[in-house]
């Protein structure tokens, strides 16, 4: 296992309750084996703690680079199968966001079953902050959709596998906007000739904690906003303060516009969305939005340039890893890490085109190729000190 945290670290404190092997922790991961979306996880947990109410899915998808840290999701879903799909294929995504960002860390997420409108207490957080303290810092938790810094700090009371906290500097939803903002320019770049986004339309999907960011910086740079949210407080915050057209969520992937940003939910790239789709390039900050990979294909054949969305919402995770390290969300030397998606994606793109592929294929090569030249070394490390 890896040392999550070395003795320097300003994480290295005891937590407020002590380990306990919690009993609630049920190991899936040879039933999770069947679903089509394993992708070769290397665990995965189901948590439970009846009296909290606590009922969530721990993935650990791959820990090559590093400990498996991902955003601990809290949503109504429908079954438990749709919950298992959704936190594997988040996790996957996060091993990938990782690699292609060069940070030492791994993929894993967490989901928290709830009913609509569920707003789930303290105690549920503090249940599921000793579950991970059980696990010893294989995976290692922040905020997701549902959740934010103070449940983040009553996970803390219980563990320190956790980011995101008050103490670190809590949200990463600018810093993760900061980075959708460098690949969509670096995408616009490529496929309209001018880094500029003044005087482009932009599209966006999600007026939340980095939709709105990604708004406000935009309006900055003179990009003219039409955006869709479906809480009203919001569009109507939007109009307001950056002069943003409100349009009918059902309807924004149909507007004409140079730049189309999913910063909802995932699955939104379908096969009916697709079809209706009027821009140049795609850009959010959405995980998962591709409904299936076969869409990525779909949209190099409509001439629509996809920014893959864990390369370029890689932002919050770079700010994460950092944190661990003792920056704050807003340093300087953050910032200038998280700009530096714009010229990952470049490359991608670049690649993608003379190997006649999509960008987000290439992005899963490029993640692949990092990972395996991570166990390649490991492999002639293992041979030198072995003398084979
Ligand atoms: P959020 O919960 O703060 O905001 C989501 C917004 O989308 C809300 O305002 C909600 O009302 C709106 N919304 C929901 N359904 C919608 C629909 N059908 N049409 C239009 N709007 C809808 O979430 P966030 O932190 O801003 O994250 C947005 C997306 O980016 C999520 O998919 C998240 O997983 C992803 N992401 C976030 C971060 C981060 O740092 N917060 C990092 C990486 C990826």
């Amino acid at each position: 296992m890896h040392d999550v945290f070395p003795a320097s670290s300003h994480l290295h404190r005891k937590p407020a309750s002590s380990a306990v092997p919690m009993r609630g922790i049920v190991d899936i991961t040879s039933a999770a084996r069947q679903h089509p979306d394993f992708a070769r996880h290397e665990r995965v947990l189901m948590v439970t703690e009846p009296s909290s109410g606590l009922d969530a899915i721990v993935a650990i998808h791959d820990t090559t680079l590093g400990p498996a840290l991902g955003g601990c999701r809290i949503a109504a879903y429908e079954s438990p199968g749709e919950a298992l799909a959704d936190v594997l294929r988040l996790s996957r995504a996060v091993t990938c966001k990782a690699a292609v960002a060069g940070l030492a860390l791994g993929g894993g997420k967490a989901v928290v079953r709830g009913r609509p409108g569920f707003r789930p207490a303290e105690a549920l957080f503090r249940a599921f902050g000793r579950a991970l303290e059980s696990l010893g810092g294989r995976y290692i938790t922040g905020e997701d959709v549902g959740s934010t810094a103070r449940e983040m700090d009553w996970i803390e009371a219980e563990t320190r596998h956790v980011i995101g906290t008050t103490r670190l500097g809590g949200t990463p939803s600018s810093t993760t906007a900061a980075g959708v903002l460098a690949g969509m320019r670096a995408a616009v770049a490529h496929r309209l000739g001018t880094d500029r986004l003044a005087g482009a339309t932009v599209t966006v999907q999600g007026l939340g904690g980095v939709g709105m960011v990604l708004c406000e910086l935009l309006a900055a740079e003179g990009a003219r906003l039409i955006v869709a949210d479906i809480d009203p407080a919001r569009c109507e915050e939007a109009r307001r303060r950056l002069k943003a057209r409100i349009v009918d969520p059902a309807e924004i992937h149909r507007i004409p516009a140079d730049v189309f940003s999913p910063c909802a939910l995932g699955g939104v790239l379908n096969d009916g969305t697709v079809a209706a789709l009027r821009c140049a390039v795609v850009a959010g900050a959405a995980n998962n939005q591709l409904r299936h990979p076969e869409i990525a294909e779909t949209l190099r054949r409509s001439d629509i340039l996809y920014a893959p969305d864990y390369v370029i919402n890689a932002g919050g995770l770079i700010a994460a890893f950092l944190s661990l390290k003792g920056y704050r969300p807003g340093d300087a030397a953050v910032l200038a890490r998280v700009r530096e998606i714009g010229s990952t994606l470049t490359g991608i793109v670049r690649r993608a085109e003379a190997k006649d592929q999509s960008p987000a294929a290439v992005a899963d090569l490029l993640a692949e190729e990092r990972i395996a030249a991570r166990h390649a070394a490991r492999g002639a490390t293992v041979e030198r000190r072995t003398g084979t």
